[in-house]
């Protein structure tokens, strides 16, 4: 009879250079000192090269539940696989995320420097920790060495599909799992490489009942694969680095992708095999998009979605609040009433439920979020546009960063016309828009002249001589106005609108017809804001030399 597996042997054998155990380790990293109710997230982004939209709606998610618990969000950089990470990826991680999230509170920063007692915050430089607690699974017969090859793996699969049995290393498919000593011995002494597998104990048939703090309850097969935790370098797989992560970052909530969710049992059997503590899960569903041209419901892509790497809305100056207003909008369907009720009140002031988060894929849509954007630069002084369109250009457009600078008051100014509106007007979403939107009232060529093509030109002629002979500067408001309906009647244009409307052939056009022939000779659009205020921002001066320019 074989002898019984002595597995204290078998892990020194494995693991000659760990000396410490988990209990050493634990005491290494205690318990936080969180007030009851306080959470601590993470956001664990494998670094790819670019931040996608899905990981910044998560990241959101993150930050939100921990500022309203006043708890901590800690970002960590799970760069276990290297086939998947690019060059200094890691590195544009956390510029990122502060820029949209002012964040973390804890974690990585940059290969040098991070901020946390839980560190390190980078997974290639925690491998220590993964093998101690690997270590600690194989002394207690919890996980064992394997031999097998990734093509071992192919075979099994295309077996097991063949006979209609669920793929993965179980049962007899598990070759490594009952070996000896001496045959493991030999192994290593022969220089084969292994993997550290956990050794499963469901059998396919028993289920166990999870609880998702976005799905509720969930039955699922207790895991019965022998799953790899450490690949042959050594290096954790992402199932072990979440447990010894989590468990000594002491993260309360985990939150991710549901892509997570089928090997979720093995997660809480890793826990259970520690007897550590699981955190709560919450899984978030996976951002869609309607395709442009075929009208499908996709998920998001890099490769047709240009805004899928959220760079794309650094690049173009989105306002980054607009940007989180519109993942919590996707987030959860509360967040609009709320926003409705409470314009101006500050996101913290917002409490997310994971309870009502969206169960199936959330709709992207970029109109909505254009839309948010637009309302919240509205809303914002000609002060705070200017200073936002600054910082923007001296970064993307350093020709209008000079612009700006060289002419702030008077930018200031022609910015903060239309502020003072019941309804802010909704021109702009993004700062890299401003130069083209106030072009006209910087310098005074007019390149063209958009007129409608249903006025003539001496009609036109008529209305410009006519409104520059009789315009006064000083004009109040009311006064500029009147005169402009005076004008419009002595040429044969409409005052009312509803009397136009009635009668358009007893008239040339309507006031608003009369109107649009002066804004465009001054701006040449047909759509600006306030034409008064237009017209004081512009000054005395300007004003008329553009009125006599277009007459000439
Ligand atoms: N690195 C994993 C991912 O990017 C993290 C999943 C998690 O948050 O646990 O999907």
């Amino acid at each position: 009879m074989a002898e019984a597996m002595d597995y204290n042997k078998l892990a020194e054998l494995l693991f000659p250079d760990v000396t410490m155990t988990v209990d050493e380790l634990l005491k290494k990293f205690p318990e936080r000192n969180l007030k009851e109710g306080m959470l601590v997230t993470r956001f664990a982004p494998s670094p790819t090269g670019y931040v996608h939209i899905g990981n910044l709606y998560g990241a959101m998610l993150d930050k939100q539940l921990a500022d309203q618990s006043n708890g901590i969000f800690i970002l960590r950089i799970e760069d276990t696989d290297n086939k998947r990470e690019k060059e200094g990826a890691a590195d544009i991680v956390y510029p990122c995320l502060k820029y949209f999230l002012a964040c973390p509170d804890e974690g990585f920063i940059s290969r040098d420097e991070e901020i946390g007692e839980y560190g390190p915050y980078i997974q290639s430089s925690r491998k220590g920790f993964y093998r101690v607690f690997a270590k600690d699974l194989v002394s207690r017969g919890l996980a064992y060495p394997c031999f097998c090859q990734s093509d071992d793996d192919d075979k099994t699969r295309e077996e097991q599909m063949r006979l209609g049995l669920p793929t993965g290393y179980y049962g007899r498919w598990a070759k490594c799992r009952n070996l000896s000593y001496e045959q493991i011995k030999k192994n290593i002494d022969d220089g084969k490489k292994f993997t550290i597998r956990i050794k499963a104990d469901g059998d396919g048939q028993k289920r166990i009942v999870l609880n998702d703090l976005n799905r509720g309850k969930i039955s699922m097969p207790k895991n019965f694969v022998d799953y790899i935790l450490l690949k042959s370098d050594g290096q954790a797989v992402y199932h072990m680095a979440h447990l010894v992560d989590d468990t000594l970052m002491h993260t309360t909530m985990v939150v991710r992708d549901e892509s997570w969710m089928s090997t979720w049992p093995l997660h809480v059997q890793l826990f259970e095999y520690m007897n550590l503590p699981a955190p709560q899960y919450l899984h978030t569903a996976q951002i869609m998009t309607k395709d442009q041209t075929t009208g499908n419901v996709r998920k998001v892509s890099k490769r047709y979605d240009p805004w899928a790497r959220v760079d794309f809305f650094k690049d173009n100056g989105y306002p980054e609040l607009g940007i989180k207003e519109y993942l919590l909008n996707l987030l959860n369907s509360s967040f609009e009433p709320w926003r409705t009720a409470n314009p101006d009140a500050p996101l913290s002031e917002f409490k997310l439920q994971t309870s009502n988060l969206g169960k199936s894929g959330a709709m992207f849509d970029m109109m909505k979020l254009e839309n948010i954007c637009k309302n919240i630069v509205g809303r914002m002084s000609g002060e705070q546009v200017y200073n936002n369109t600054l910082a923007w250009a001296k970064e993307y457009d350093k020709d209008y960063a000079k612009t700006l600078v060289d002419n702030k008051d008077y930018l200031i100014k022609v910015f903060s016309i239309d502020k003072n509106n019941a309804r802010p007007r909704k021109d702009i979403k993004c700062w890299s828009e401003v130069k083209n939107f106030y072009s006209f009232m910087l310098g005074d060529n007019i390149e063209s002249y958009d007129f409608d093509e249903k006025y003539d030109k001496k009609i036109i002629s008529e209305v410009v001589t006519a409104y520059k002979k009789d315009f006064r500067f000083d004009d109040t408001q009311e006064e500029w106005f009147a005169r402009m309906k005076e004008i419009a009647e002595s040429l044969g244009f409409c005052p009312d609108m509803k009397e136009y409307k009635n009668n358009p052939d007893k008239y040339k056009g309507s006031i608003a017809d009369f109107s649009t022939i002066i804004r465009v000779s001054l701006t040449g659009r047909r759509q600006t804001p306030d034409l008064y205020s237009i017209i004081k921002v512009l000054g005395k001066d300007r004003t008329l030399k553009r009125l006599d320019k277009f007459i000439k």
